[in-house]
């Protein structure tokens, strides 16, 4: 069976002492296995990034960029076979691994901006023959933890930016679908990023542990579930770390009575159901103002849902594939009892779902629950599933509030015709993401992505701008040129000039 292993120094190596299954979640079958690293592989690929660091500090930033301008080609020109092995192992069709890498590929031009993102910032004559100015250098070696469900744009997110700040890093990704994510690092060499400076290390919790606990870390940026997230927050900051720790999320579209509804509607349904629901930034609650809104809603959903298609990866015509694990698929599957038990009504029931030719992959058809109220299960957890809640408010300001109330605030957007309601909504719901008619509003890679709330632990959001300051250090230099001749005094009043 073909064994995943770690790149590390530039190397494939294998540490074969622990593995796990990879599964085709659209067939259900086991077909390969991933190395769990060790402590010590962990702490190789640490050593290969430790050593790689001095060199690449010292490269200057249109360098290290431009070995993102042809990492970015050789994405582009390996696009295929990338989609094809997030298919495998996640289960995305085609159309959608091509969506995931294009984010993932803004990301890497982004980074190519480098040399003018990292110019600083310079002040002339702050005081007598005196300049001063503030540079940014990076931090050393950085490491990256990924979920499963972006196995490609997650990571590039991370490493881009911060491998062209000067930093060298060590990736742990997804043990569950861990191929793309290691082809697409292996082409870093490809593009002439020096041995070392990019290290992958498959694994599960010893190798996260390794990187929390390796003095030599200096920050940790996470992608995952909030519990996981705020555990990685809390040990990497009591070790001293930098740490952005981003988490779930159950993200509330609300559907105001002057809604253009068949518009909303198709909204709703590509981003509750795309991938399976598997996004942090899935629509999972639809709020409608209203019941005329809100009987519209489910009415015109209801039929919109017969149309959806369920299947494996590899078939285009389908609209999302399968669940990332059977586990998974059966804890969404329980989701779906629970609320039919707490009082809500299952409106389409996607439990049953079956695909002629895989019987054993991990799908669950798209399932619309209406009647949800909160302190339900469905609505209090992240389900990260095909599932959408409707929920009955009367007032817009009843939505914002229950929107503000749920622990999670990672992204939101409101359907409306009304330009006064969605700018009151913008400015005032406590949600790091907003869309106005835009279900999905996933910022584009020169602005920064996070949420708030148990969305996000730390202070600084993932890509775009932010990352400059989370991958840099901030050093600020003050320098004098005194003309000759000038004899000094010790002055004992605090500096004012
Ligand atoms: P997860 O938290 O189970 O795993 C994420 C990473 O943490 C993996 O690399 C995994 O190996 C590691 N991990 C898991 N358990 C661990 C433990 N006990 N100790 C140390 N490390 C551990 O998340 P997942 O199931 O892979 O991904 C889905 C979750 O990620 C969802 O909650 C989703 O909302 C979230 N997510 C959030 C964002 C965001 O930007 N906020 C983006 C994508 C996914």
């Amino acid at each position: 069976m073909n064994l995943i292993g770690h790149l590390i120094n530039g190397e494939i190596v294998t540490d074969a002492a622990r593995t796990q299954d990879v599964y085709n979640p659209s067939t259900g079958a086991a077909e390969k296995q991933v190395a769990l690293a060790s402590q010590a592989t962990v702490e190789q690929a640490i050593a290969a990034a430790q050593e790689a660091f001095p060199a690449w500090r010292n490269t200057p930033p249109a360098k290290r960029a431009r070995v993102m301008f042809r990492f970015k080609q050789l994405l582009e020109d390996n696009a295929e076979k990338i989609c094809e092995l997030i298919g495998q192992e996640h289960g995305k069709i085609s159309h959608d691994a091509m969506g995931e890498l294009q984010r993932g590929i803004e990301n890497v031009e982004y980074a190519c901006y480098a040399p003018e993102l990292l110019k600083g910032e310079h002040s002339k004559n702050v005081g007598p023959a005196i300049d001063s100015w503030s540079e940014f250098q990076p931090l050393g070696v950085v490491a990256g933890i990924t979920p499963f469900n972006f196995p490609a744009m997650v990571p590039l997110w991370m490493y881009p930016m911060a491998i062209v700040c000067g930093n060298t890093f060590v990736l742990k990704p997804s043990e569950r679908d861990p191929s793309s994510t290691l082809f697409i690092a292996e082409l870093l060499k490809e593009a002439g990023l020096p041995d070392g400076v990019m290290n992958v290390v498959n694994g599960d919790k010893e190798a996260v542990d390794t990187l929390l606990n390796d003095s030599r870390i200096e920050a940790v940026s996470f992608v995952g579930s909030t519990p996981i997230a705020e555990y990685i927050y809390s040990t990497a900051n009591a070790n001293g770390k930098r740490c952005q720790a981003l988490g779930g999320a159950k993200n509330h579209a609300i559907v105001m009575p002057d809604a253009d509804m068949n518009n909303a509607v198709e909204a709703l349904t590509g981003a509750a159901f795309g991938s399976s629901g598997e996004r942090c930034m899935a629509i999972s609650v639809a709020v409608a103002v209203g019941d005329e809104a809100a009987d519209a809603v489910v009415r015109k959903l209801r039929q919109r849902m017969e149309t959806l298609k369920v299947g494996a990866f590899d078939n285009a015509s389908n609209d999302f594939g399968p669940l990332i694990t059977r586990q998974h698929a059966d804890k969404v599957k329980g989701y779906i009892a629970s609320a039919a038990e707490q009082g809500a009504n299952i409106v389409v029931d996607g439990r049953d779902a079956q695909v002629e030719g895989y019987t054993d992959g991990f799908f669950v058809g798209g399932t619309l629950i209406d009647g949800v109220k909160p302190g339900m299960s469905c609505y209090e957890e992240e389900i990260f599933g095909p599932v959408l809640c409707v929920m009955r408010v009367n007032t817009l300001q009843e939505a914002m509030d229950l929107i503000d109330a749920h622990e999670y605030g990672n992204g939101t957007c409101i359907f409306t015709r009304d330009g006064e309601a969605a700018r009151y909504f913008s400015d005032n719901i406590k949600v790091g993401m907003v869309g106005i008619n835009v279900p999905l509003p996933v910022p584009v890679s020169y602005h920064s992505f996070g949420g708030w709330k148990r969305s996000l632990f730390g202070d600084l959001h993932a890509y775009g701008p932010d990352a400059v300051r989370f991958y840099t250090k901030r050093k600020t230099v003050t320098q004098r040129w005194p003309a000759s001749g000038i004899q000094e005094k010790a002055q004992f009043a605090f500096p004012s000039e």
